[in-house]
């Protein structure tokens, strides 16, 4: 099949969150079944800047209609591998900046122009690069009105540009909403400016677009699928999601397990695996090092996310006196909202030999935090997936998740079967927390037990190849 992903981000070269890691492992497992992928991206400073880049090669010239103007890009096309191009839409004016989505605390301006400016571009890019897609599978929000403005030009022209679209939904909470006259950028139909459009209370929503639109909706996993139907999950897209739930399908993410491979991770300074873990034990002895914690027999929590309400840490806040009376380590790396920095900042303070946080993005040190840590912690209010329950699971972290979203699909709690278990999943309450945390500590002091847990869970294959021959299964299916 000829297949062709959009996304508004890429690893290794653009990333803010999981969507990137998902893009990448997901395009190179189905090149290697292959398939011939195309992956379109805005091309970002990031891009711009790459070693990659300079072996690029102009492709096509767009000319992009935004309201009554008509703007200028480039295409780029980049060999990712056998059977895989990126092709980056250059417009210095709206990708060439420091971030992708905003300057720290604040969205750019003209978010609206911007992606609905990339929304066209791809769909321009398929016409003139004249891909004749089997699919289009569009991600999250950035790329949302792609799959409606795709048949659009398939209408005016008469050619065929894709036989389906695919629209995947990472996370619903970010829905890319703008003001109702944005709605003049995209050039559409006033028609679609409803309800039963791209309108949201009065608002304009491009996620609306991939959901109403695409042929198919995706998310990251089973239970999540089934979350964002109901009012307590859908961010206020749960009537239209009902609409089409018949079309919706929750497959959960994969990790790649080249990169995420304790036996031969260049980040730590020892390798192990399930039939030999004393490598860890050198992890978890530069890992206090590196983040000035002494050395302790007690347990060691990490912890790697976005500093947001989402990632539970009004949860974690509250129950972070649990660390400092046991005597436990618990280190953090992430960034986010300034109001859990701070309060991240004074617990490291006041509390120096027990706690800390790096308020950084460490790709590198995001692994040693997975090798050197005892147990992961997970208190998310919601998760569509999560990665790094996955990723603690194979570098033998036992993860402690709240029971949610894709943390319910891949972690088995050794509450519900003590046989299988790899991890301990709470509900995602100050009493779950506690309890889940109370819980750790007997399960570290039962070596045995806690030794099972991480085989258990060290023995889970989270593989792309898997999960990937569930798309490709999807996608021969739907045409
Ligand atoms: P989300 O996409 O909601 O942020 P996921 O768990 O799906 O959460 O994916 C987050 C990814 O970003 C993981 O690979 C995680 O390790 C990584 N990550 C998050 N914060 C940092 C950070 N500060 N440094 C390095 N990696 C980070």
């Amino acid at each position: 099949m000829k297949i062709v992903h959009a996304a508004s981000e890429l690893f290794p070269f653009v990333k803010t969150g999981g969507l990137a890691d998902v893009c990448a492992a997901l395009s190179k497992s189905l090149a290697g079944f292959g398939h011939e992928v195309s992956f379109i991206l805005p091309a970002y400073r990031q891009i711009l800047e790459s070693e990659a880049f300079k072996k690029a090669k102009l492709k096509v010239v767009l000319q992009i209609e935004l309201d009554q103007d008509f703007l200028r890009g480039e295409v780029y096309a980049l060999s990712l591998g056998k059977r895989q191009t990126l092709y980056v839409v250059r417009r210095d004016e709206f990708f060439d900046r420091t971030y992708p989505y905003g300057n720290p605390g604040r969205d750019y301006d003209d978010n609206d122009r911007r992606y609905i400016y990339f929304c066209k571009a791809i769909v321009e890019t398929m016409h003139l690069l004249d891909i004749k897609a089997d699919i289009l599978h569009c991600h999250d929000w950035q790329t949302g009105l792609a799959p409606l403005m795709l048949r659009m030009e398939e209408q005016e022209s008469g050619i065929s540009l894709a036989l389906k679209t695919f629209f995947s939904i990472h996370n619903l909470a970010f829905q890319g909403l703008f003001p109702s006259r944005s709605f003049r950028f995209t050039n559409l139909p006033e028609e679609f400016n409803a309800v039963d459009g791209i309108e949201f209370y009065e608002q304009m929503s491009m996620i609306k677009g991939g959901i109403f639109f695409a042929d198919k909706i995706m998310t990251v996993s089973p239970n999540y699928a089934k979350e964002i139907l109901t009012p307590d999950f859908g961010c206020g897209l749960e009537g239209a999601l009902q609409v089409r739930e018949d079309d919706l399908i929750g497959v959960a993410n994969g990790i790649d397990t080249e990169v995420w491979d304790p036996s031969s991770d260049d980040a730590l300074p020892a390798f192990y695996s399930k039939g030999n873990l004393a490598g860890k034990k050198a992890c978890r002895s530069l890992l206090l090092d590196e983040v000035h914690l002494p050395q302790t027999e007690k347990p060691v929590y990490g912890m790697i996310c976005r500093l947001t309400e989402q990632k539970g840490l009004d949860l974690l806040l509250r129950q972070m006196n649990f660390f400092v009376k046991n005597d436990c380590r618990l280190i953090i790396l992430g960034m986010g909202d300034q109001s859990y920095e701070r309060a991240l900042k004074r617990w490291v303070k006041a509390h120096p030999n027990h706690i800390s946080v790096s308020l950084r993005l460490d790709e590198n040190m995001s692994h040693l935090v997975e090798a050197g840590s005892d147990f992961y912690l997970m208190p998310s209010i919601f998760e569509p997936c999560g990665l790094n329950q996955m990723y603690s699971q194979r570098y033998g972290a036992v993860p402690i998740v709240s029971a949610v979203g894709g943390l319910k699909d891949t972690v088995v709690s050794i509450l519900d079967d003590p046989e299988k278990g790899a991890g301990i999943s709470f509900e995602p309450t100050d009493e779950g927390l506690k309890g889940a945390l109370n819980q750790s500590l007997k399960l570290f002091d039962d070596k045995e037990a806690y030794a099972k847990a991480q085989k258990n869970g060290m023995e889970r294959d989270f593989s792309w190849k898997k999960v990937a021959r569930q798309y490709e299964e999807l996608y021969s299916d739907s045409i």
